[in-house]
């Protein structure tokens, strides 16, 4: 045997990959960007007789790699060890870059096998995680700067009322004049019970930031600015922390693909709370490497996007803050899976009948939507 041999040893069998093109809703954008489609791929692992299933938010070039290297080098490795496969597909993509598509490949195939294991145990993700809380708090994220302030309010008002959500997310920055009216239509819309979250995308300057941070908290009671600038600009960030309103989180780090990209942002001091992405940080073995080094840093951990995948690491986290209740996600994950949850009363709650993640691919479904 190449691999080394652990107690209970299952070889991987065949890594499947597969990708879907879905478009969104109705034309989106946020202060830096424009999209109309948002494209899944998605891994099938086999193994004793199971299947585990993972994915990430990419692109076609992501199943590409996963196909043309990370099969090859996973199949066969003891599916009881994602910890041994995530190593070896580290170690492989070395001269390929690790930030970006390497990481985000790397995700969909270790989240499979966290997922496959899980199913091999008869056990729900999180039991094999080893969980500290039944439920997570979420935030209802859209508000996209493309929305007219009616669409707006009736997003926000579905949230809370449908959801129980007890904070909300909007998109700032695309029009820095415009920025403080749309603002109080949503504080109008939702009332002053739920807190109000803002997010820039780094679309402003710095001193354009505080300035912002300043009104935002004073005139509208917002609770937390994340990527008042871009989230390159660590001393930037560390300015609006230190020197914009108490109340007022700023938060980062959807864009960290590895540990010393955190590491980096927290020694800066840059945040107040750090997010991660799992379908982007190489998995859920990568999340929960991100996730021990935001506590050594005191802070809470924040998931960025991906419900349905997130909710079990993050109630098997002390550090753990909040899920992003992403709109576009939130609706292709109800599209393409049997299991996606659905928040209630503000919280996502893994499905402890279920085995691993608790989803299956709705394969006719999905079908349609091949990329
Ligand atoms: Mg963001």
């Amino acid at each position: 045997m190449a691999f080394p041999r652990t107690s209970g040893f299952v070889p991987i069998g065949k890594i499947g990959v597969s990708a879907y093109t879905i478009p969104t809703s109705s034309p989106e954008s946020d202060g830096t960007l424009e999209w109309d489609k948002t494209t899944m791929v998605v891994v099938q692992a086999a193994g004793g007789g199971e299947t585990g299933i993972g994915y990430t938010y990419a692109a076609d070039a992501v199943a590409t790699l996963i196909t043309g290297k990370l099969a090859k080098i996973v199949e066969q490795r003891d599916a009881m060890s994602p910890a041994g496969a995530w190593q070896a597909m580290v170690h492989a993509i070395r001269n390929l870059g690790r930030p970006g598509i390497c990481s985000m490949a790397i995700a969909a195939v270790d989240s499979a096998l966290w997922d496959l294991k899980a199913r091999l145990l008869g056990l729900p993700l999180v039991t094999l995680l080893g969980q500290v809380r039944e439920a997570i708090p979420i935030y209802g994220s859209g508000g996209f700067t493309s929305y007219s302030d009616k669409q707006l309010a009736e997003q926000f008002r579905c949230w809370v009322e449908k959801n129980g959500a007890r904070k909300v997310k909007m998109k700032i920055g695309r029009d820095a004049a415009r920025d403080p009216e749309r603002v109080r239509a949503a504080r109008k819309a939702i009332g002053d019970g739920v807190e109000l979250y803002v997010d820039a995308n780094g679309a402003y300057e710095r001193k354009q930031a505080l300035q912002m941070a300043w009104r935002l908290r004073e005139d509208f009671g917002v609770a937390w600015f994340e990527e008042p600038v871009s989230s390159d600009d660590l001393e930037g960030l560390r300015l609006i922390r230190d020197q914009g309103p108490a109340g007022m989180a700023i938060a980062a780090g959807e864009y960290g693909y590895d540990l010393v990209y955190f590491r980096r942002m927290l020694e800066a001091g840059a945040v107040d709370v750090l997010q991660a992405d799992a379908t982007r940080c190489a998995g859920i073995t990568g999340f929960l490497k991100v996730a021990a080094v935001c506590e050594a840093f005191g802070l809470r951990l924040s998931a960025h996007t991906a419900p349905s995948l997130h909710a079990h690491p993050m109630c098997a986290l002390g550090c753990a803050r909040d899920i992003e209740y992403f709109h576009d996600h939130v609706r292709i994950e109800r599209m393409l899976f049997e299991g996606a949850l659905e928040a209630r009363k503000g919280e996502l709650r893994p499905d402890w009948s279920r085995p691993g993640i608790g989803i299956e691919l709705k394969r006719a479904d999905a079908a349609r939507f091949a990329a």
